[in-house]
């Protein structure tokens, strides 16, 4: 039951568009689809108004387009404003204000793993609390007795933090920060907690989810004994196959929540375990052609485009992720309406061989399904050779490394991918803190 204090809290911290929605509970995984389009495109006019009377940015690039918030009248009218890109965020820190710079509560930053300047994310504190305070019940379902262990970085980024209030705020669950290669947080210590509180669910991102399993071996604990009902993937996106082997190794369900820091969440997945569904409470996705901008139909292959629904007073409106994906048109077993969508790596990781374009995650896929290859590995990229793809890999723990070994798994990854591969076998590759380097350039 709600209490006094926290409707308290909702009157006083709603905008009215979304008082009119969602009465007690916030929870768009479970409101009839009616009224969640209905919420969707008004929420969608509360923050292009709010863009356009408050914020200079925004106000500017809609006059320069001809455009008027009551020009949006559905959400197909989204497609009349023009793009926020990356660069335009990292020219000015405050751009996107359309509050009083005092109401700024807490800013994360983004330098990306492509370098540049960094991308400064700020959010009000009736922002951050509405933000977290949307939940999706069905899709990620954590109880208040649950006890989540959230490792991922905590620094700078919002990845840790994110779902660390997520669980907090949103679900009333108990959380322990246990981040992820900071200053006090290293996998032995991680692996020790595990084995002293017994989480039943933990956040992390699928390389660190290997780490710490690799790290639990040498401590000899053994994680199908924890009461693990799920692990949320964060911060970096694999293959099916490669999470295929995260639920053998932790003897649980293995699922995606996927997000940007300048959006926050995006989409999680269901257990049917074949796209994600969009947070259609927080977010507004489009599916846009790279080159020419235009939308594109469910099913085609583009730019992941971000619109935040629950962001009044720091908009975001049709930020470029530089993210590859596309709309599923099917709707899912599981039962869930709210729409799929697939992601296919960024547009920067795509590997030319041949002419044609392959997202690491793809080619990964067909080289995680080769049982005597190991946990860890890299694409070998050398700028001016795409004839052949050149894997540098670990073998899978009993494997001894042979040239035969080498020439069998080439000729079995060529009839997967049908390009010729050329693998150099490894006894350790060097494990990182930071995100998985899975394409290396030499
Ligand atoms: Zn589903």
């Amino acid at each position: 039951m709600t209490s006094r204090f926290e409707n308290r809290i909702r009157e006083e911290i709603l905008p009215p568009v979304i008082r009119r929605y969602f009465s007690q509970s916030l929870c768009p995984d479970q409101m009839p689809l009616t009224s969640l389009s209905k919420f969707r495109k008004e929420a969608l006019q509360e923050v292009v108004t709010r863009a356009y009377e408050n914020s200079p940015f925004y106000r500017q690039k809609m006059t320069l387009a001809g455009v008027k918030p009551q020009d949006i009248k559905n959400l197909s009218d989204l497609a009349k404003i023009p793009f926020t890109t990356k660069d335009e965020l990292r020219q000015d820190p405050w751009t996107l204000l359309a509050c009083d710079k005092k109401d700024v509560s807490i800013i994360h930053v983004s330098t990306g793993t492509t370098g540049g300047q960094p991308i400064y994310t700020m959010q009000t504190w009736k922002e951050y609390y509405l933000n977290h305070s949307v939940i999706y019940p069905f899709l990620h379902p954590v109880a208040q007795d649950d006890l989540c262990f959230v490792a991922l970085p905590y620094e700078m980024s919002s990845a840790g933090l994110s779902l660390h209030n997520k669980f907090l705020v949103g679900h009333q669950a108990a959380v322990v920060s246990v981040g992820k290669g900071g200053a006090y947080s290293t996998p032995e210590k991680t692996v020790k907690l595990m084995g002293d509180l017994k989480p039943t669910i933990i956040a992390t991102s699928p390389s660190y989810a290997i780490t710490l399993a690799e790290a639990a071996a040498e401590a000899s604990l053994d994680l199908t004994s924890l009461p693990l009902k799920r692990i949320w993937l964060a911060g970096e996106g694999c293959s099916p196959a490669f999470r295929k082997r995260l639920e053998k190794i932790w003897g649980t369900t293995v699922s995606f929540s996927c997000g940007t820091t300048e959006s926050g969440i995006i989409a999680m997945e269901c257990d049917a375990q074949n796209g994600y569904h969009i947070a259609e409470g927080n977010v507004l996705v489009e599916i846009v052609d790279p080159q020419t901008g235009k939308v594109l139909e469910p099913g085609e292959i583009g730019e992941v485009v971000i619109t935040c629904l629950l962001r009044f007073d720091i908009p975001l409106i049709r930020y470029r992720t530089q993210d590859l994906g596309c709309l599923e048109p099917k709707p899912c077993p599981c039962g869930v309406t709210l729409q799929r969508f697939h992601l296919r790596g960024r547009m920067a990781d795509q590997i030319v061989l041949k002419g044609k374009r392959f997202s690491p995650f793809y080619l990964e896929n067909f080289l995680m399904q080769l049982p005597e290859v190991g946990n860890w590995y890299q694409f070998v990229v050398k700028p001016g050779d795409n004839e052949q793809l050149k894997i540098r890999t670990e073998v899978a723990a009993g494997v001894e490394p042979s040239p035969e070994l080498a020439a069998k798994l080439a000729v079995k990854m060529e009839a997967a991918i049908g390009i010729p591969c050329k693998f150099e076998l490894v006894n350790k590759l060097e494990r990182t803190m930071k995100k998985a380097i899975r394409v290396v350039y030499e």
